[in-house]
């Protein structure tokens, strides 16, 4: 066997329009941010999410930071998140001068574990993040009770959740602001991209303004604030618009695919399958699942031995309280047991929206096969 990768991780599929906005954008001459699809890939994907605005920016990191901005947060601030995430989340906390607060996960669905929030308030905590892990929606209702208790704005991080449900309502459309990334690898993509979400104009209109330098409503090239050039291209949004056509048929391509992997796994001995809350709609972003001790071989042992077969895998994020260079700005204490579990023992297989049921059945299969080889040997 070689180890070319023969099913990859998660890419992209660009099997429509997307060829020909971008032609529109070199024939009509319009590149940059002030193009004519930004506006309508604003309008078509806060539709989606069922919120009022969008906000384009150039990336899902960039939209995060924006809406903080947006949002007043800052120095001496804290923001509650949790620590299984990537890193994208905690950043622009960082960014903006605020302390991210770090929270252990809940085994049931692999998000923040809504019930432990509460214990990190203190008088400077101002936002709650949660991140809808994976494509599963965080339980919202229980954390936005906390946040109207406390006063708290909730920003979602929902780059792995477009059209992810939490009882009927779309992930973004839950919290104050929801941010979404559209990076290659995400159920939509403009290559690098992003977009805030949000019922609130006041909101908008800051996003705006702090996306484009700040420039003043009164005159142009007059500043009262610092902002940020956060804006997407004309090529980019192009591209998305193309995406969206497709969106509704990428999820339900991605829902039928964990059917059939959850039928063809559920039996293996040793294998959690991915949640579902009954009050979720999971989007799979990446399908993932837990691998237990009774398997009978580690997760990075079976993630180098289905690479051996050409089957690309991720394992579970590094939660933040593990970064080196978070410890280093003292930004970790406590225990994050649940996290830790989850970090040890996940791994995610192919999930591109364009998979195969033969590609699914193959990766299962090969599982299957690893499994039975490790118990000869072992
Ligand atoms: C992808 C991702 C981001 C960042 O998006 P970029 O577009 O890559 O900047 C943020 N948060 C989470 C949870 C992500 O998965």
């Amino acid at each position: 066997m070689n180890n070319r990768i023969r099913i990859p991780i998660c890419e992209p599929t660009l099997s429509g329009s997307e060829l020909d906005y971008l032609a529109n954008c070199i024939k009509s001459n319009w590149l940059s941010s002030r193009g004519f699809y930004v506006d309508e890939f604003e309008r078509k994907f806060s539709e989606f999410c069922g919120s009022k605005y969008g906000v384009a920016t150039s990336s899902g990191t960039t939209a995060l930071h924006l809406a903080l901005v947006a949002l007043g947060i800052g120095r001496n601030d804290e923001v509650i998140m949790p620590t299984l995430t990537m890193i994208a989340s905690a950043n622009p906390i960082i960014f903006t001068g605020a302390k991210p607060v770090f929270v252990d996960s809940e085994i049931d669905t692999w998000n923040i574990d809504v019930n432990a929030i509460e214990e990190e308030i203190t008088s400077k905590t101002k936002a709650i993040m949660p991140v809808h892990i994976y494509g599963h929606p965080v339980d919202m209702d229980p954390l936005l009770r906390i946040a109207k208790k406390y006063n708290l704005f909730v920003i979602e991080d929902a780059a792995e959740a477009h059209g992810a449900e939490y009882k009927n309502t779309r992930a973004g459309s839950l919290g104050d602001v929801g941010c979404f990334s559209f990076y290659t690898n995400k159920i939509i993509t403009t290559g690098e991209g992003g977009m805030v979400v949000t019922n609130d104009e006041k909101v908008r209109d800051k996003l705006v303004l702090f996306r484009d330098l700040a420039h003043s409503r009164e005159q142009r090239y007059l500043h009262y604030e610092i902002g940020y050039n956060y804006r997407l291209t004309n090529l980019q949004a192009g591209v998305g618009l193309a995406q969206m056509k497709k969106i509704d048929e990428y999820i339900r391509a991605r829902r039928e695919h964990a059917k059939i992997y959850n039928s063809l796994l559920k039996d293996v001995w040793g294998i959690t399958l991915p949640p579902e809350a009954e009050w979720a709609r999971n989007i799979y972003w990446l399908y993932s699942i837990l691998i237990q001790e009774d398997f009978g071989l580690k997760r990075d042992d079976l993630a180098v031995e289905l690479g051996k077969k050409g089957i690309e895998t991720r394992p579970f994020f590094i939660p933040m309280h593990r970064q080196p260079v978070l410890k280093k700005m003292g930004l970790v204490s406590g225990e994050f047991l649940v996290a830790d579990e989850l970090f040890s023992k996940g791994i995610c297989l192919p999930s591109s929206s364009s998979i195969s049921e033969e590609q699914i059945a193959f990766v299962c299969d090969t599982i299957k096969e690893i499994q039975n080889q490790a118990q000869v040997s072992g």
